[in-house]
């Protein structure tokens, strides 16, 4: 079964189809949910909600889709969401600087990188524009949100580039009007929208997709006292150590420290276990850890929930310990409190973040599917 056998099924099943089809100018990086689709994307979304919301006591939202922008000045985003792009100087087509690089030399360089060593790579290898053979302009980064003008003014606004940030910013409400307690789960599902430079095949790299998130605030100083830890403890996990992937049961994981504490491994033990009933083959899932150029610039430490595919390992999850990086630049640009007691002790507390991509899971989901049906 190959990619383009799992697309004619797709197509003439009705999952998904690309959008504004009957139009020349349609964008790429833009899909539709068929009948089909929406089924499996309402059937994917109940069982999240049992399998990890009511299990863990969470609460859910469903937030503003364009966000003001100091949303944005305090998240880094503005700053700090870019991509790496060289821009041929003859043809002027633009490319992102790491895949080209890949592609074309097959080295392999971060895209937080350094804006120089992209440069360097080009020259050394003679990295020329595909299309026209040309030389390229140095490297510049493109940020990826898409900014929108708010009334005739044309106040700027941004599409949010991740749902996460709603919650956030709604933190010292919810946890005050839901009489919340740490730990606290803060779900939304919904979409996010990125100006990729370079939108991959149909679900897999989307403009517009959806996501499925879940942060969970937490006192740092608690992180191995966490009673539920039991019912995950003999739950196994497939975790990357060293290039190698191991089965281990969550308590294994945190006991010969490739976990750094109960805390993070109980919410991947209770995703593995989540993504066990999608109908996903386990046994080609693996949790990777990244390594310090890999993570997302407020990441303290980040898995990548990753699943083999025809196309490749497809990360479908992102679990970052965001540490007190969100609430902290939050309550430093509002002024707003950010901090809340648990117990007898004030602390901002931290986050752990399981970052879903829905439409690659739909894409994996299918792909496992069609596959057991040969
Ligand atoms: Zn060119």
């Amino acid at each position: 079964m190959k990619y383009d056998d799992v697309m004619k099924l797709a197509l003439e099943r009705g999952f998904y189809f690309p959008s504004c089809e009957i139009y020349s100018d349609a964008q790429a990086g833009f899909w539709e949910y068929g009948p089909t689709g929406v089924s499996l994307k309402n059937k994917f979304l109940e069982l999240w909600r049992r399998e990890l919301l009511r299990r863990d006591k969470m609460i859910e939202i469903d937030g503003s889709q364009i966000m003001s922008s100091s949303v944005f000045e305090a998240s880094g985003h503005l700053t700090s969401f870019a991509d790496p792009i060289v821009r041929c100087t003859k043809c002027k087509s633009t490319h992102r600087a790491d895949r080209i690089i890949s592609e074309l030399a097959k080295i392999e360089i971060p895209e937080s990188a350094d804006l120089e060593e992209f440069d360097k790579v080009i020259t050394e290898k003679n990295i020329k524009c595909p299309k026209c053979n040309s030389n390229f302009e140095n490297t510049k980064k493109f940020n990826m949100m898409f900014q929108v003008g708010i009334g005739p003014e044309g106040e700027p606004a941004y599409l949010r580039p991740e749902t996460c940030q709603s919650i956030f910013v709604d933190f010292p409400r919810l946890f005050k009007t839901m009489r919340g307690k740490l730990p606290l789960g803060i779900a939304q599902t919904g979409k996010s929208f990125r100006n990729e430079i370079a939108p991959r095949q149909s679900l897999l790299r989307l403009r517009e997709f959806y996501q499925a998130e879940i942060e969970v605030f937490c006192n740092p100083a608690k992180l191995n006292d966490l009673d539920k830890f039991s019912e995950i403890q003999d739950t196994e996990i497939r975790i990357q150590v060293n290039d190698e992937v191991k089965a281990l049961t969550c308590k294994e994981a945190v006991d010969l420290q490739i976990i750094p504490n109960k805390f993070v491994a109980y919410y991947l033990g209770i995703l593995a276990e989540f993504y066990e009933k999608t109908g996903i083959d386990m046994k080609k899932s693996r949790f990777r850890k990244l390594g310090e150029k890999e993570k997302a610039f407020y990441a303290e430490v980040a898995y990548d929930f990753e699943v083999e595919t025809t196309t490749g390992w497809l990360e479908l999850v992102a679990c970052n310990y965001r540490s007190d990086y969100d609430l902290g630049s939050h309550a430093k640009k509002s002024k707003e409190k950010f901090e809340v007691m648990d117990g007898d002790e004030k602390v901002l507390p931290h986050i752990f973040e399981l970052s879903m991509g829905i439409d690659r899971s739909m894409y994996t989901i299918l792909e496992h599917s069609l596959r057991e049906d040969k």
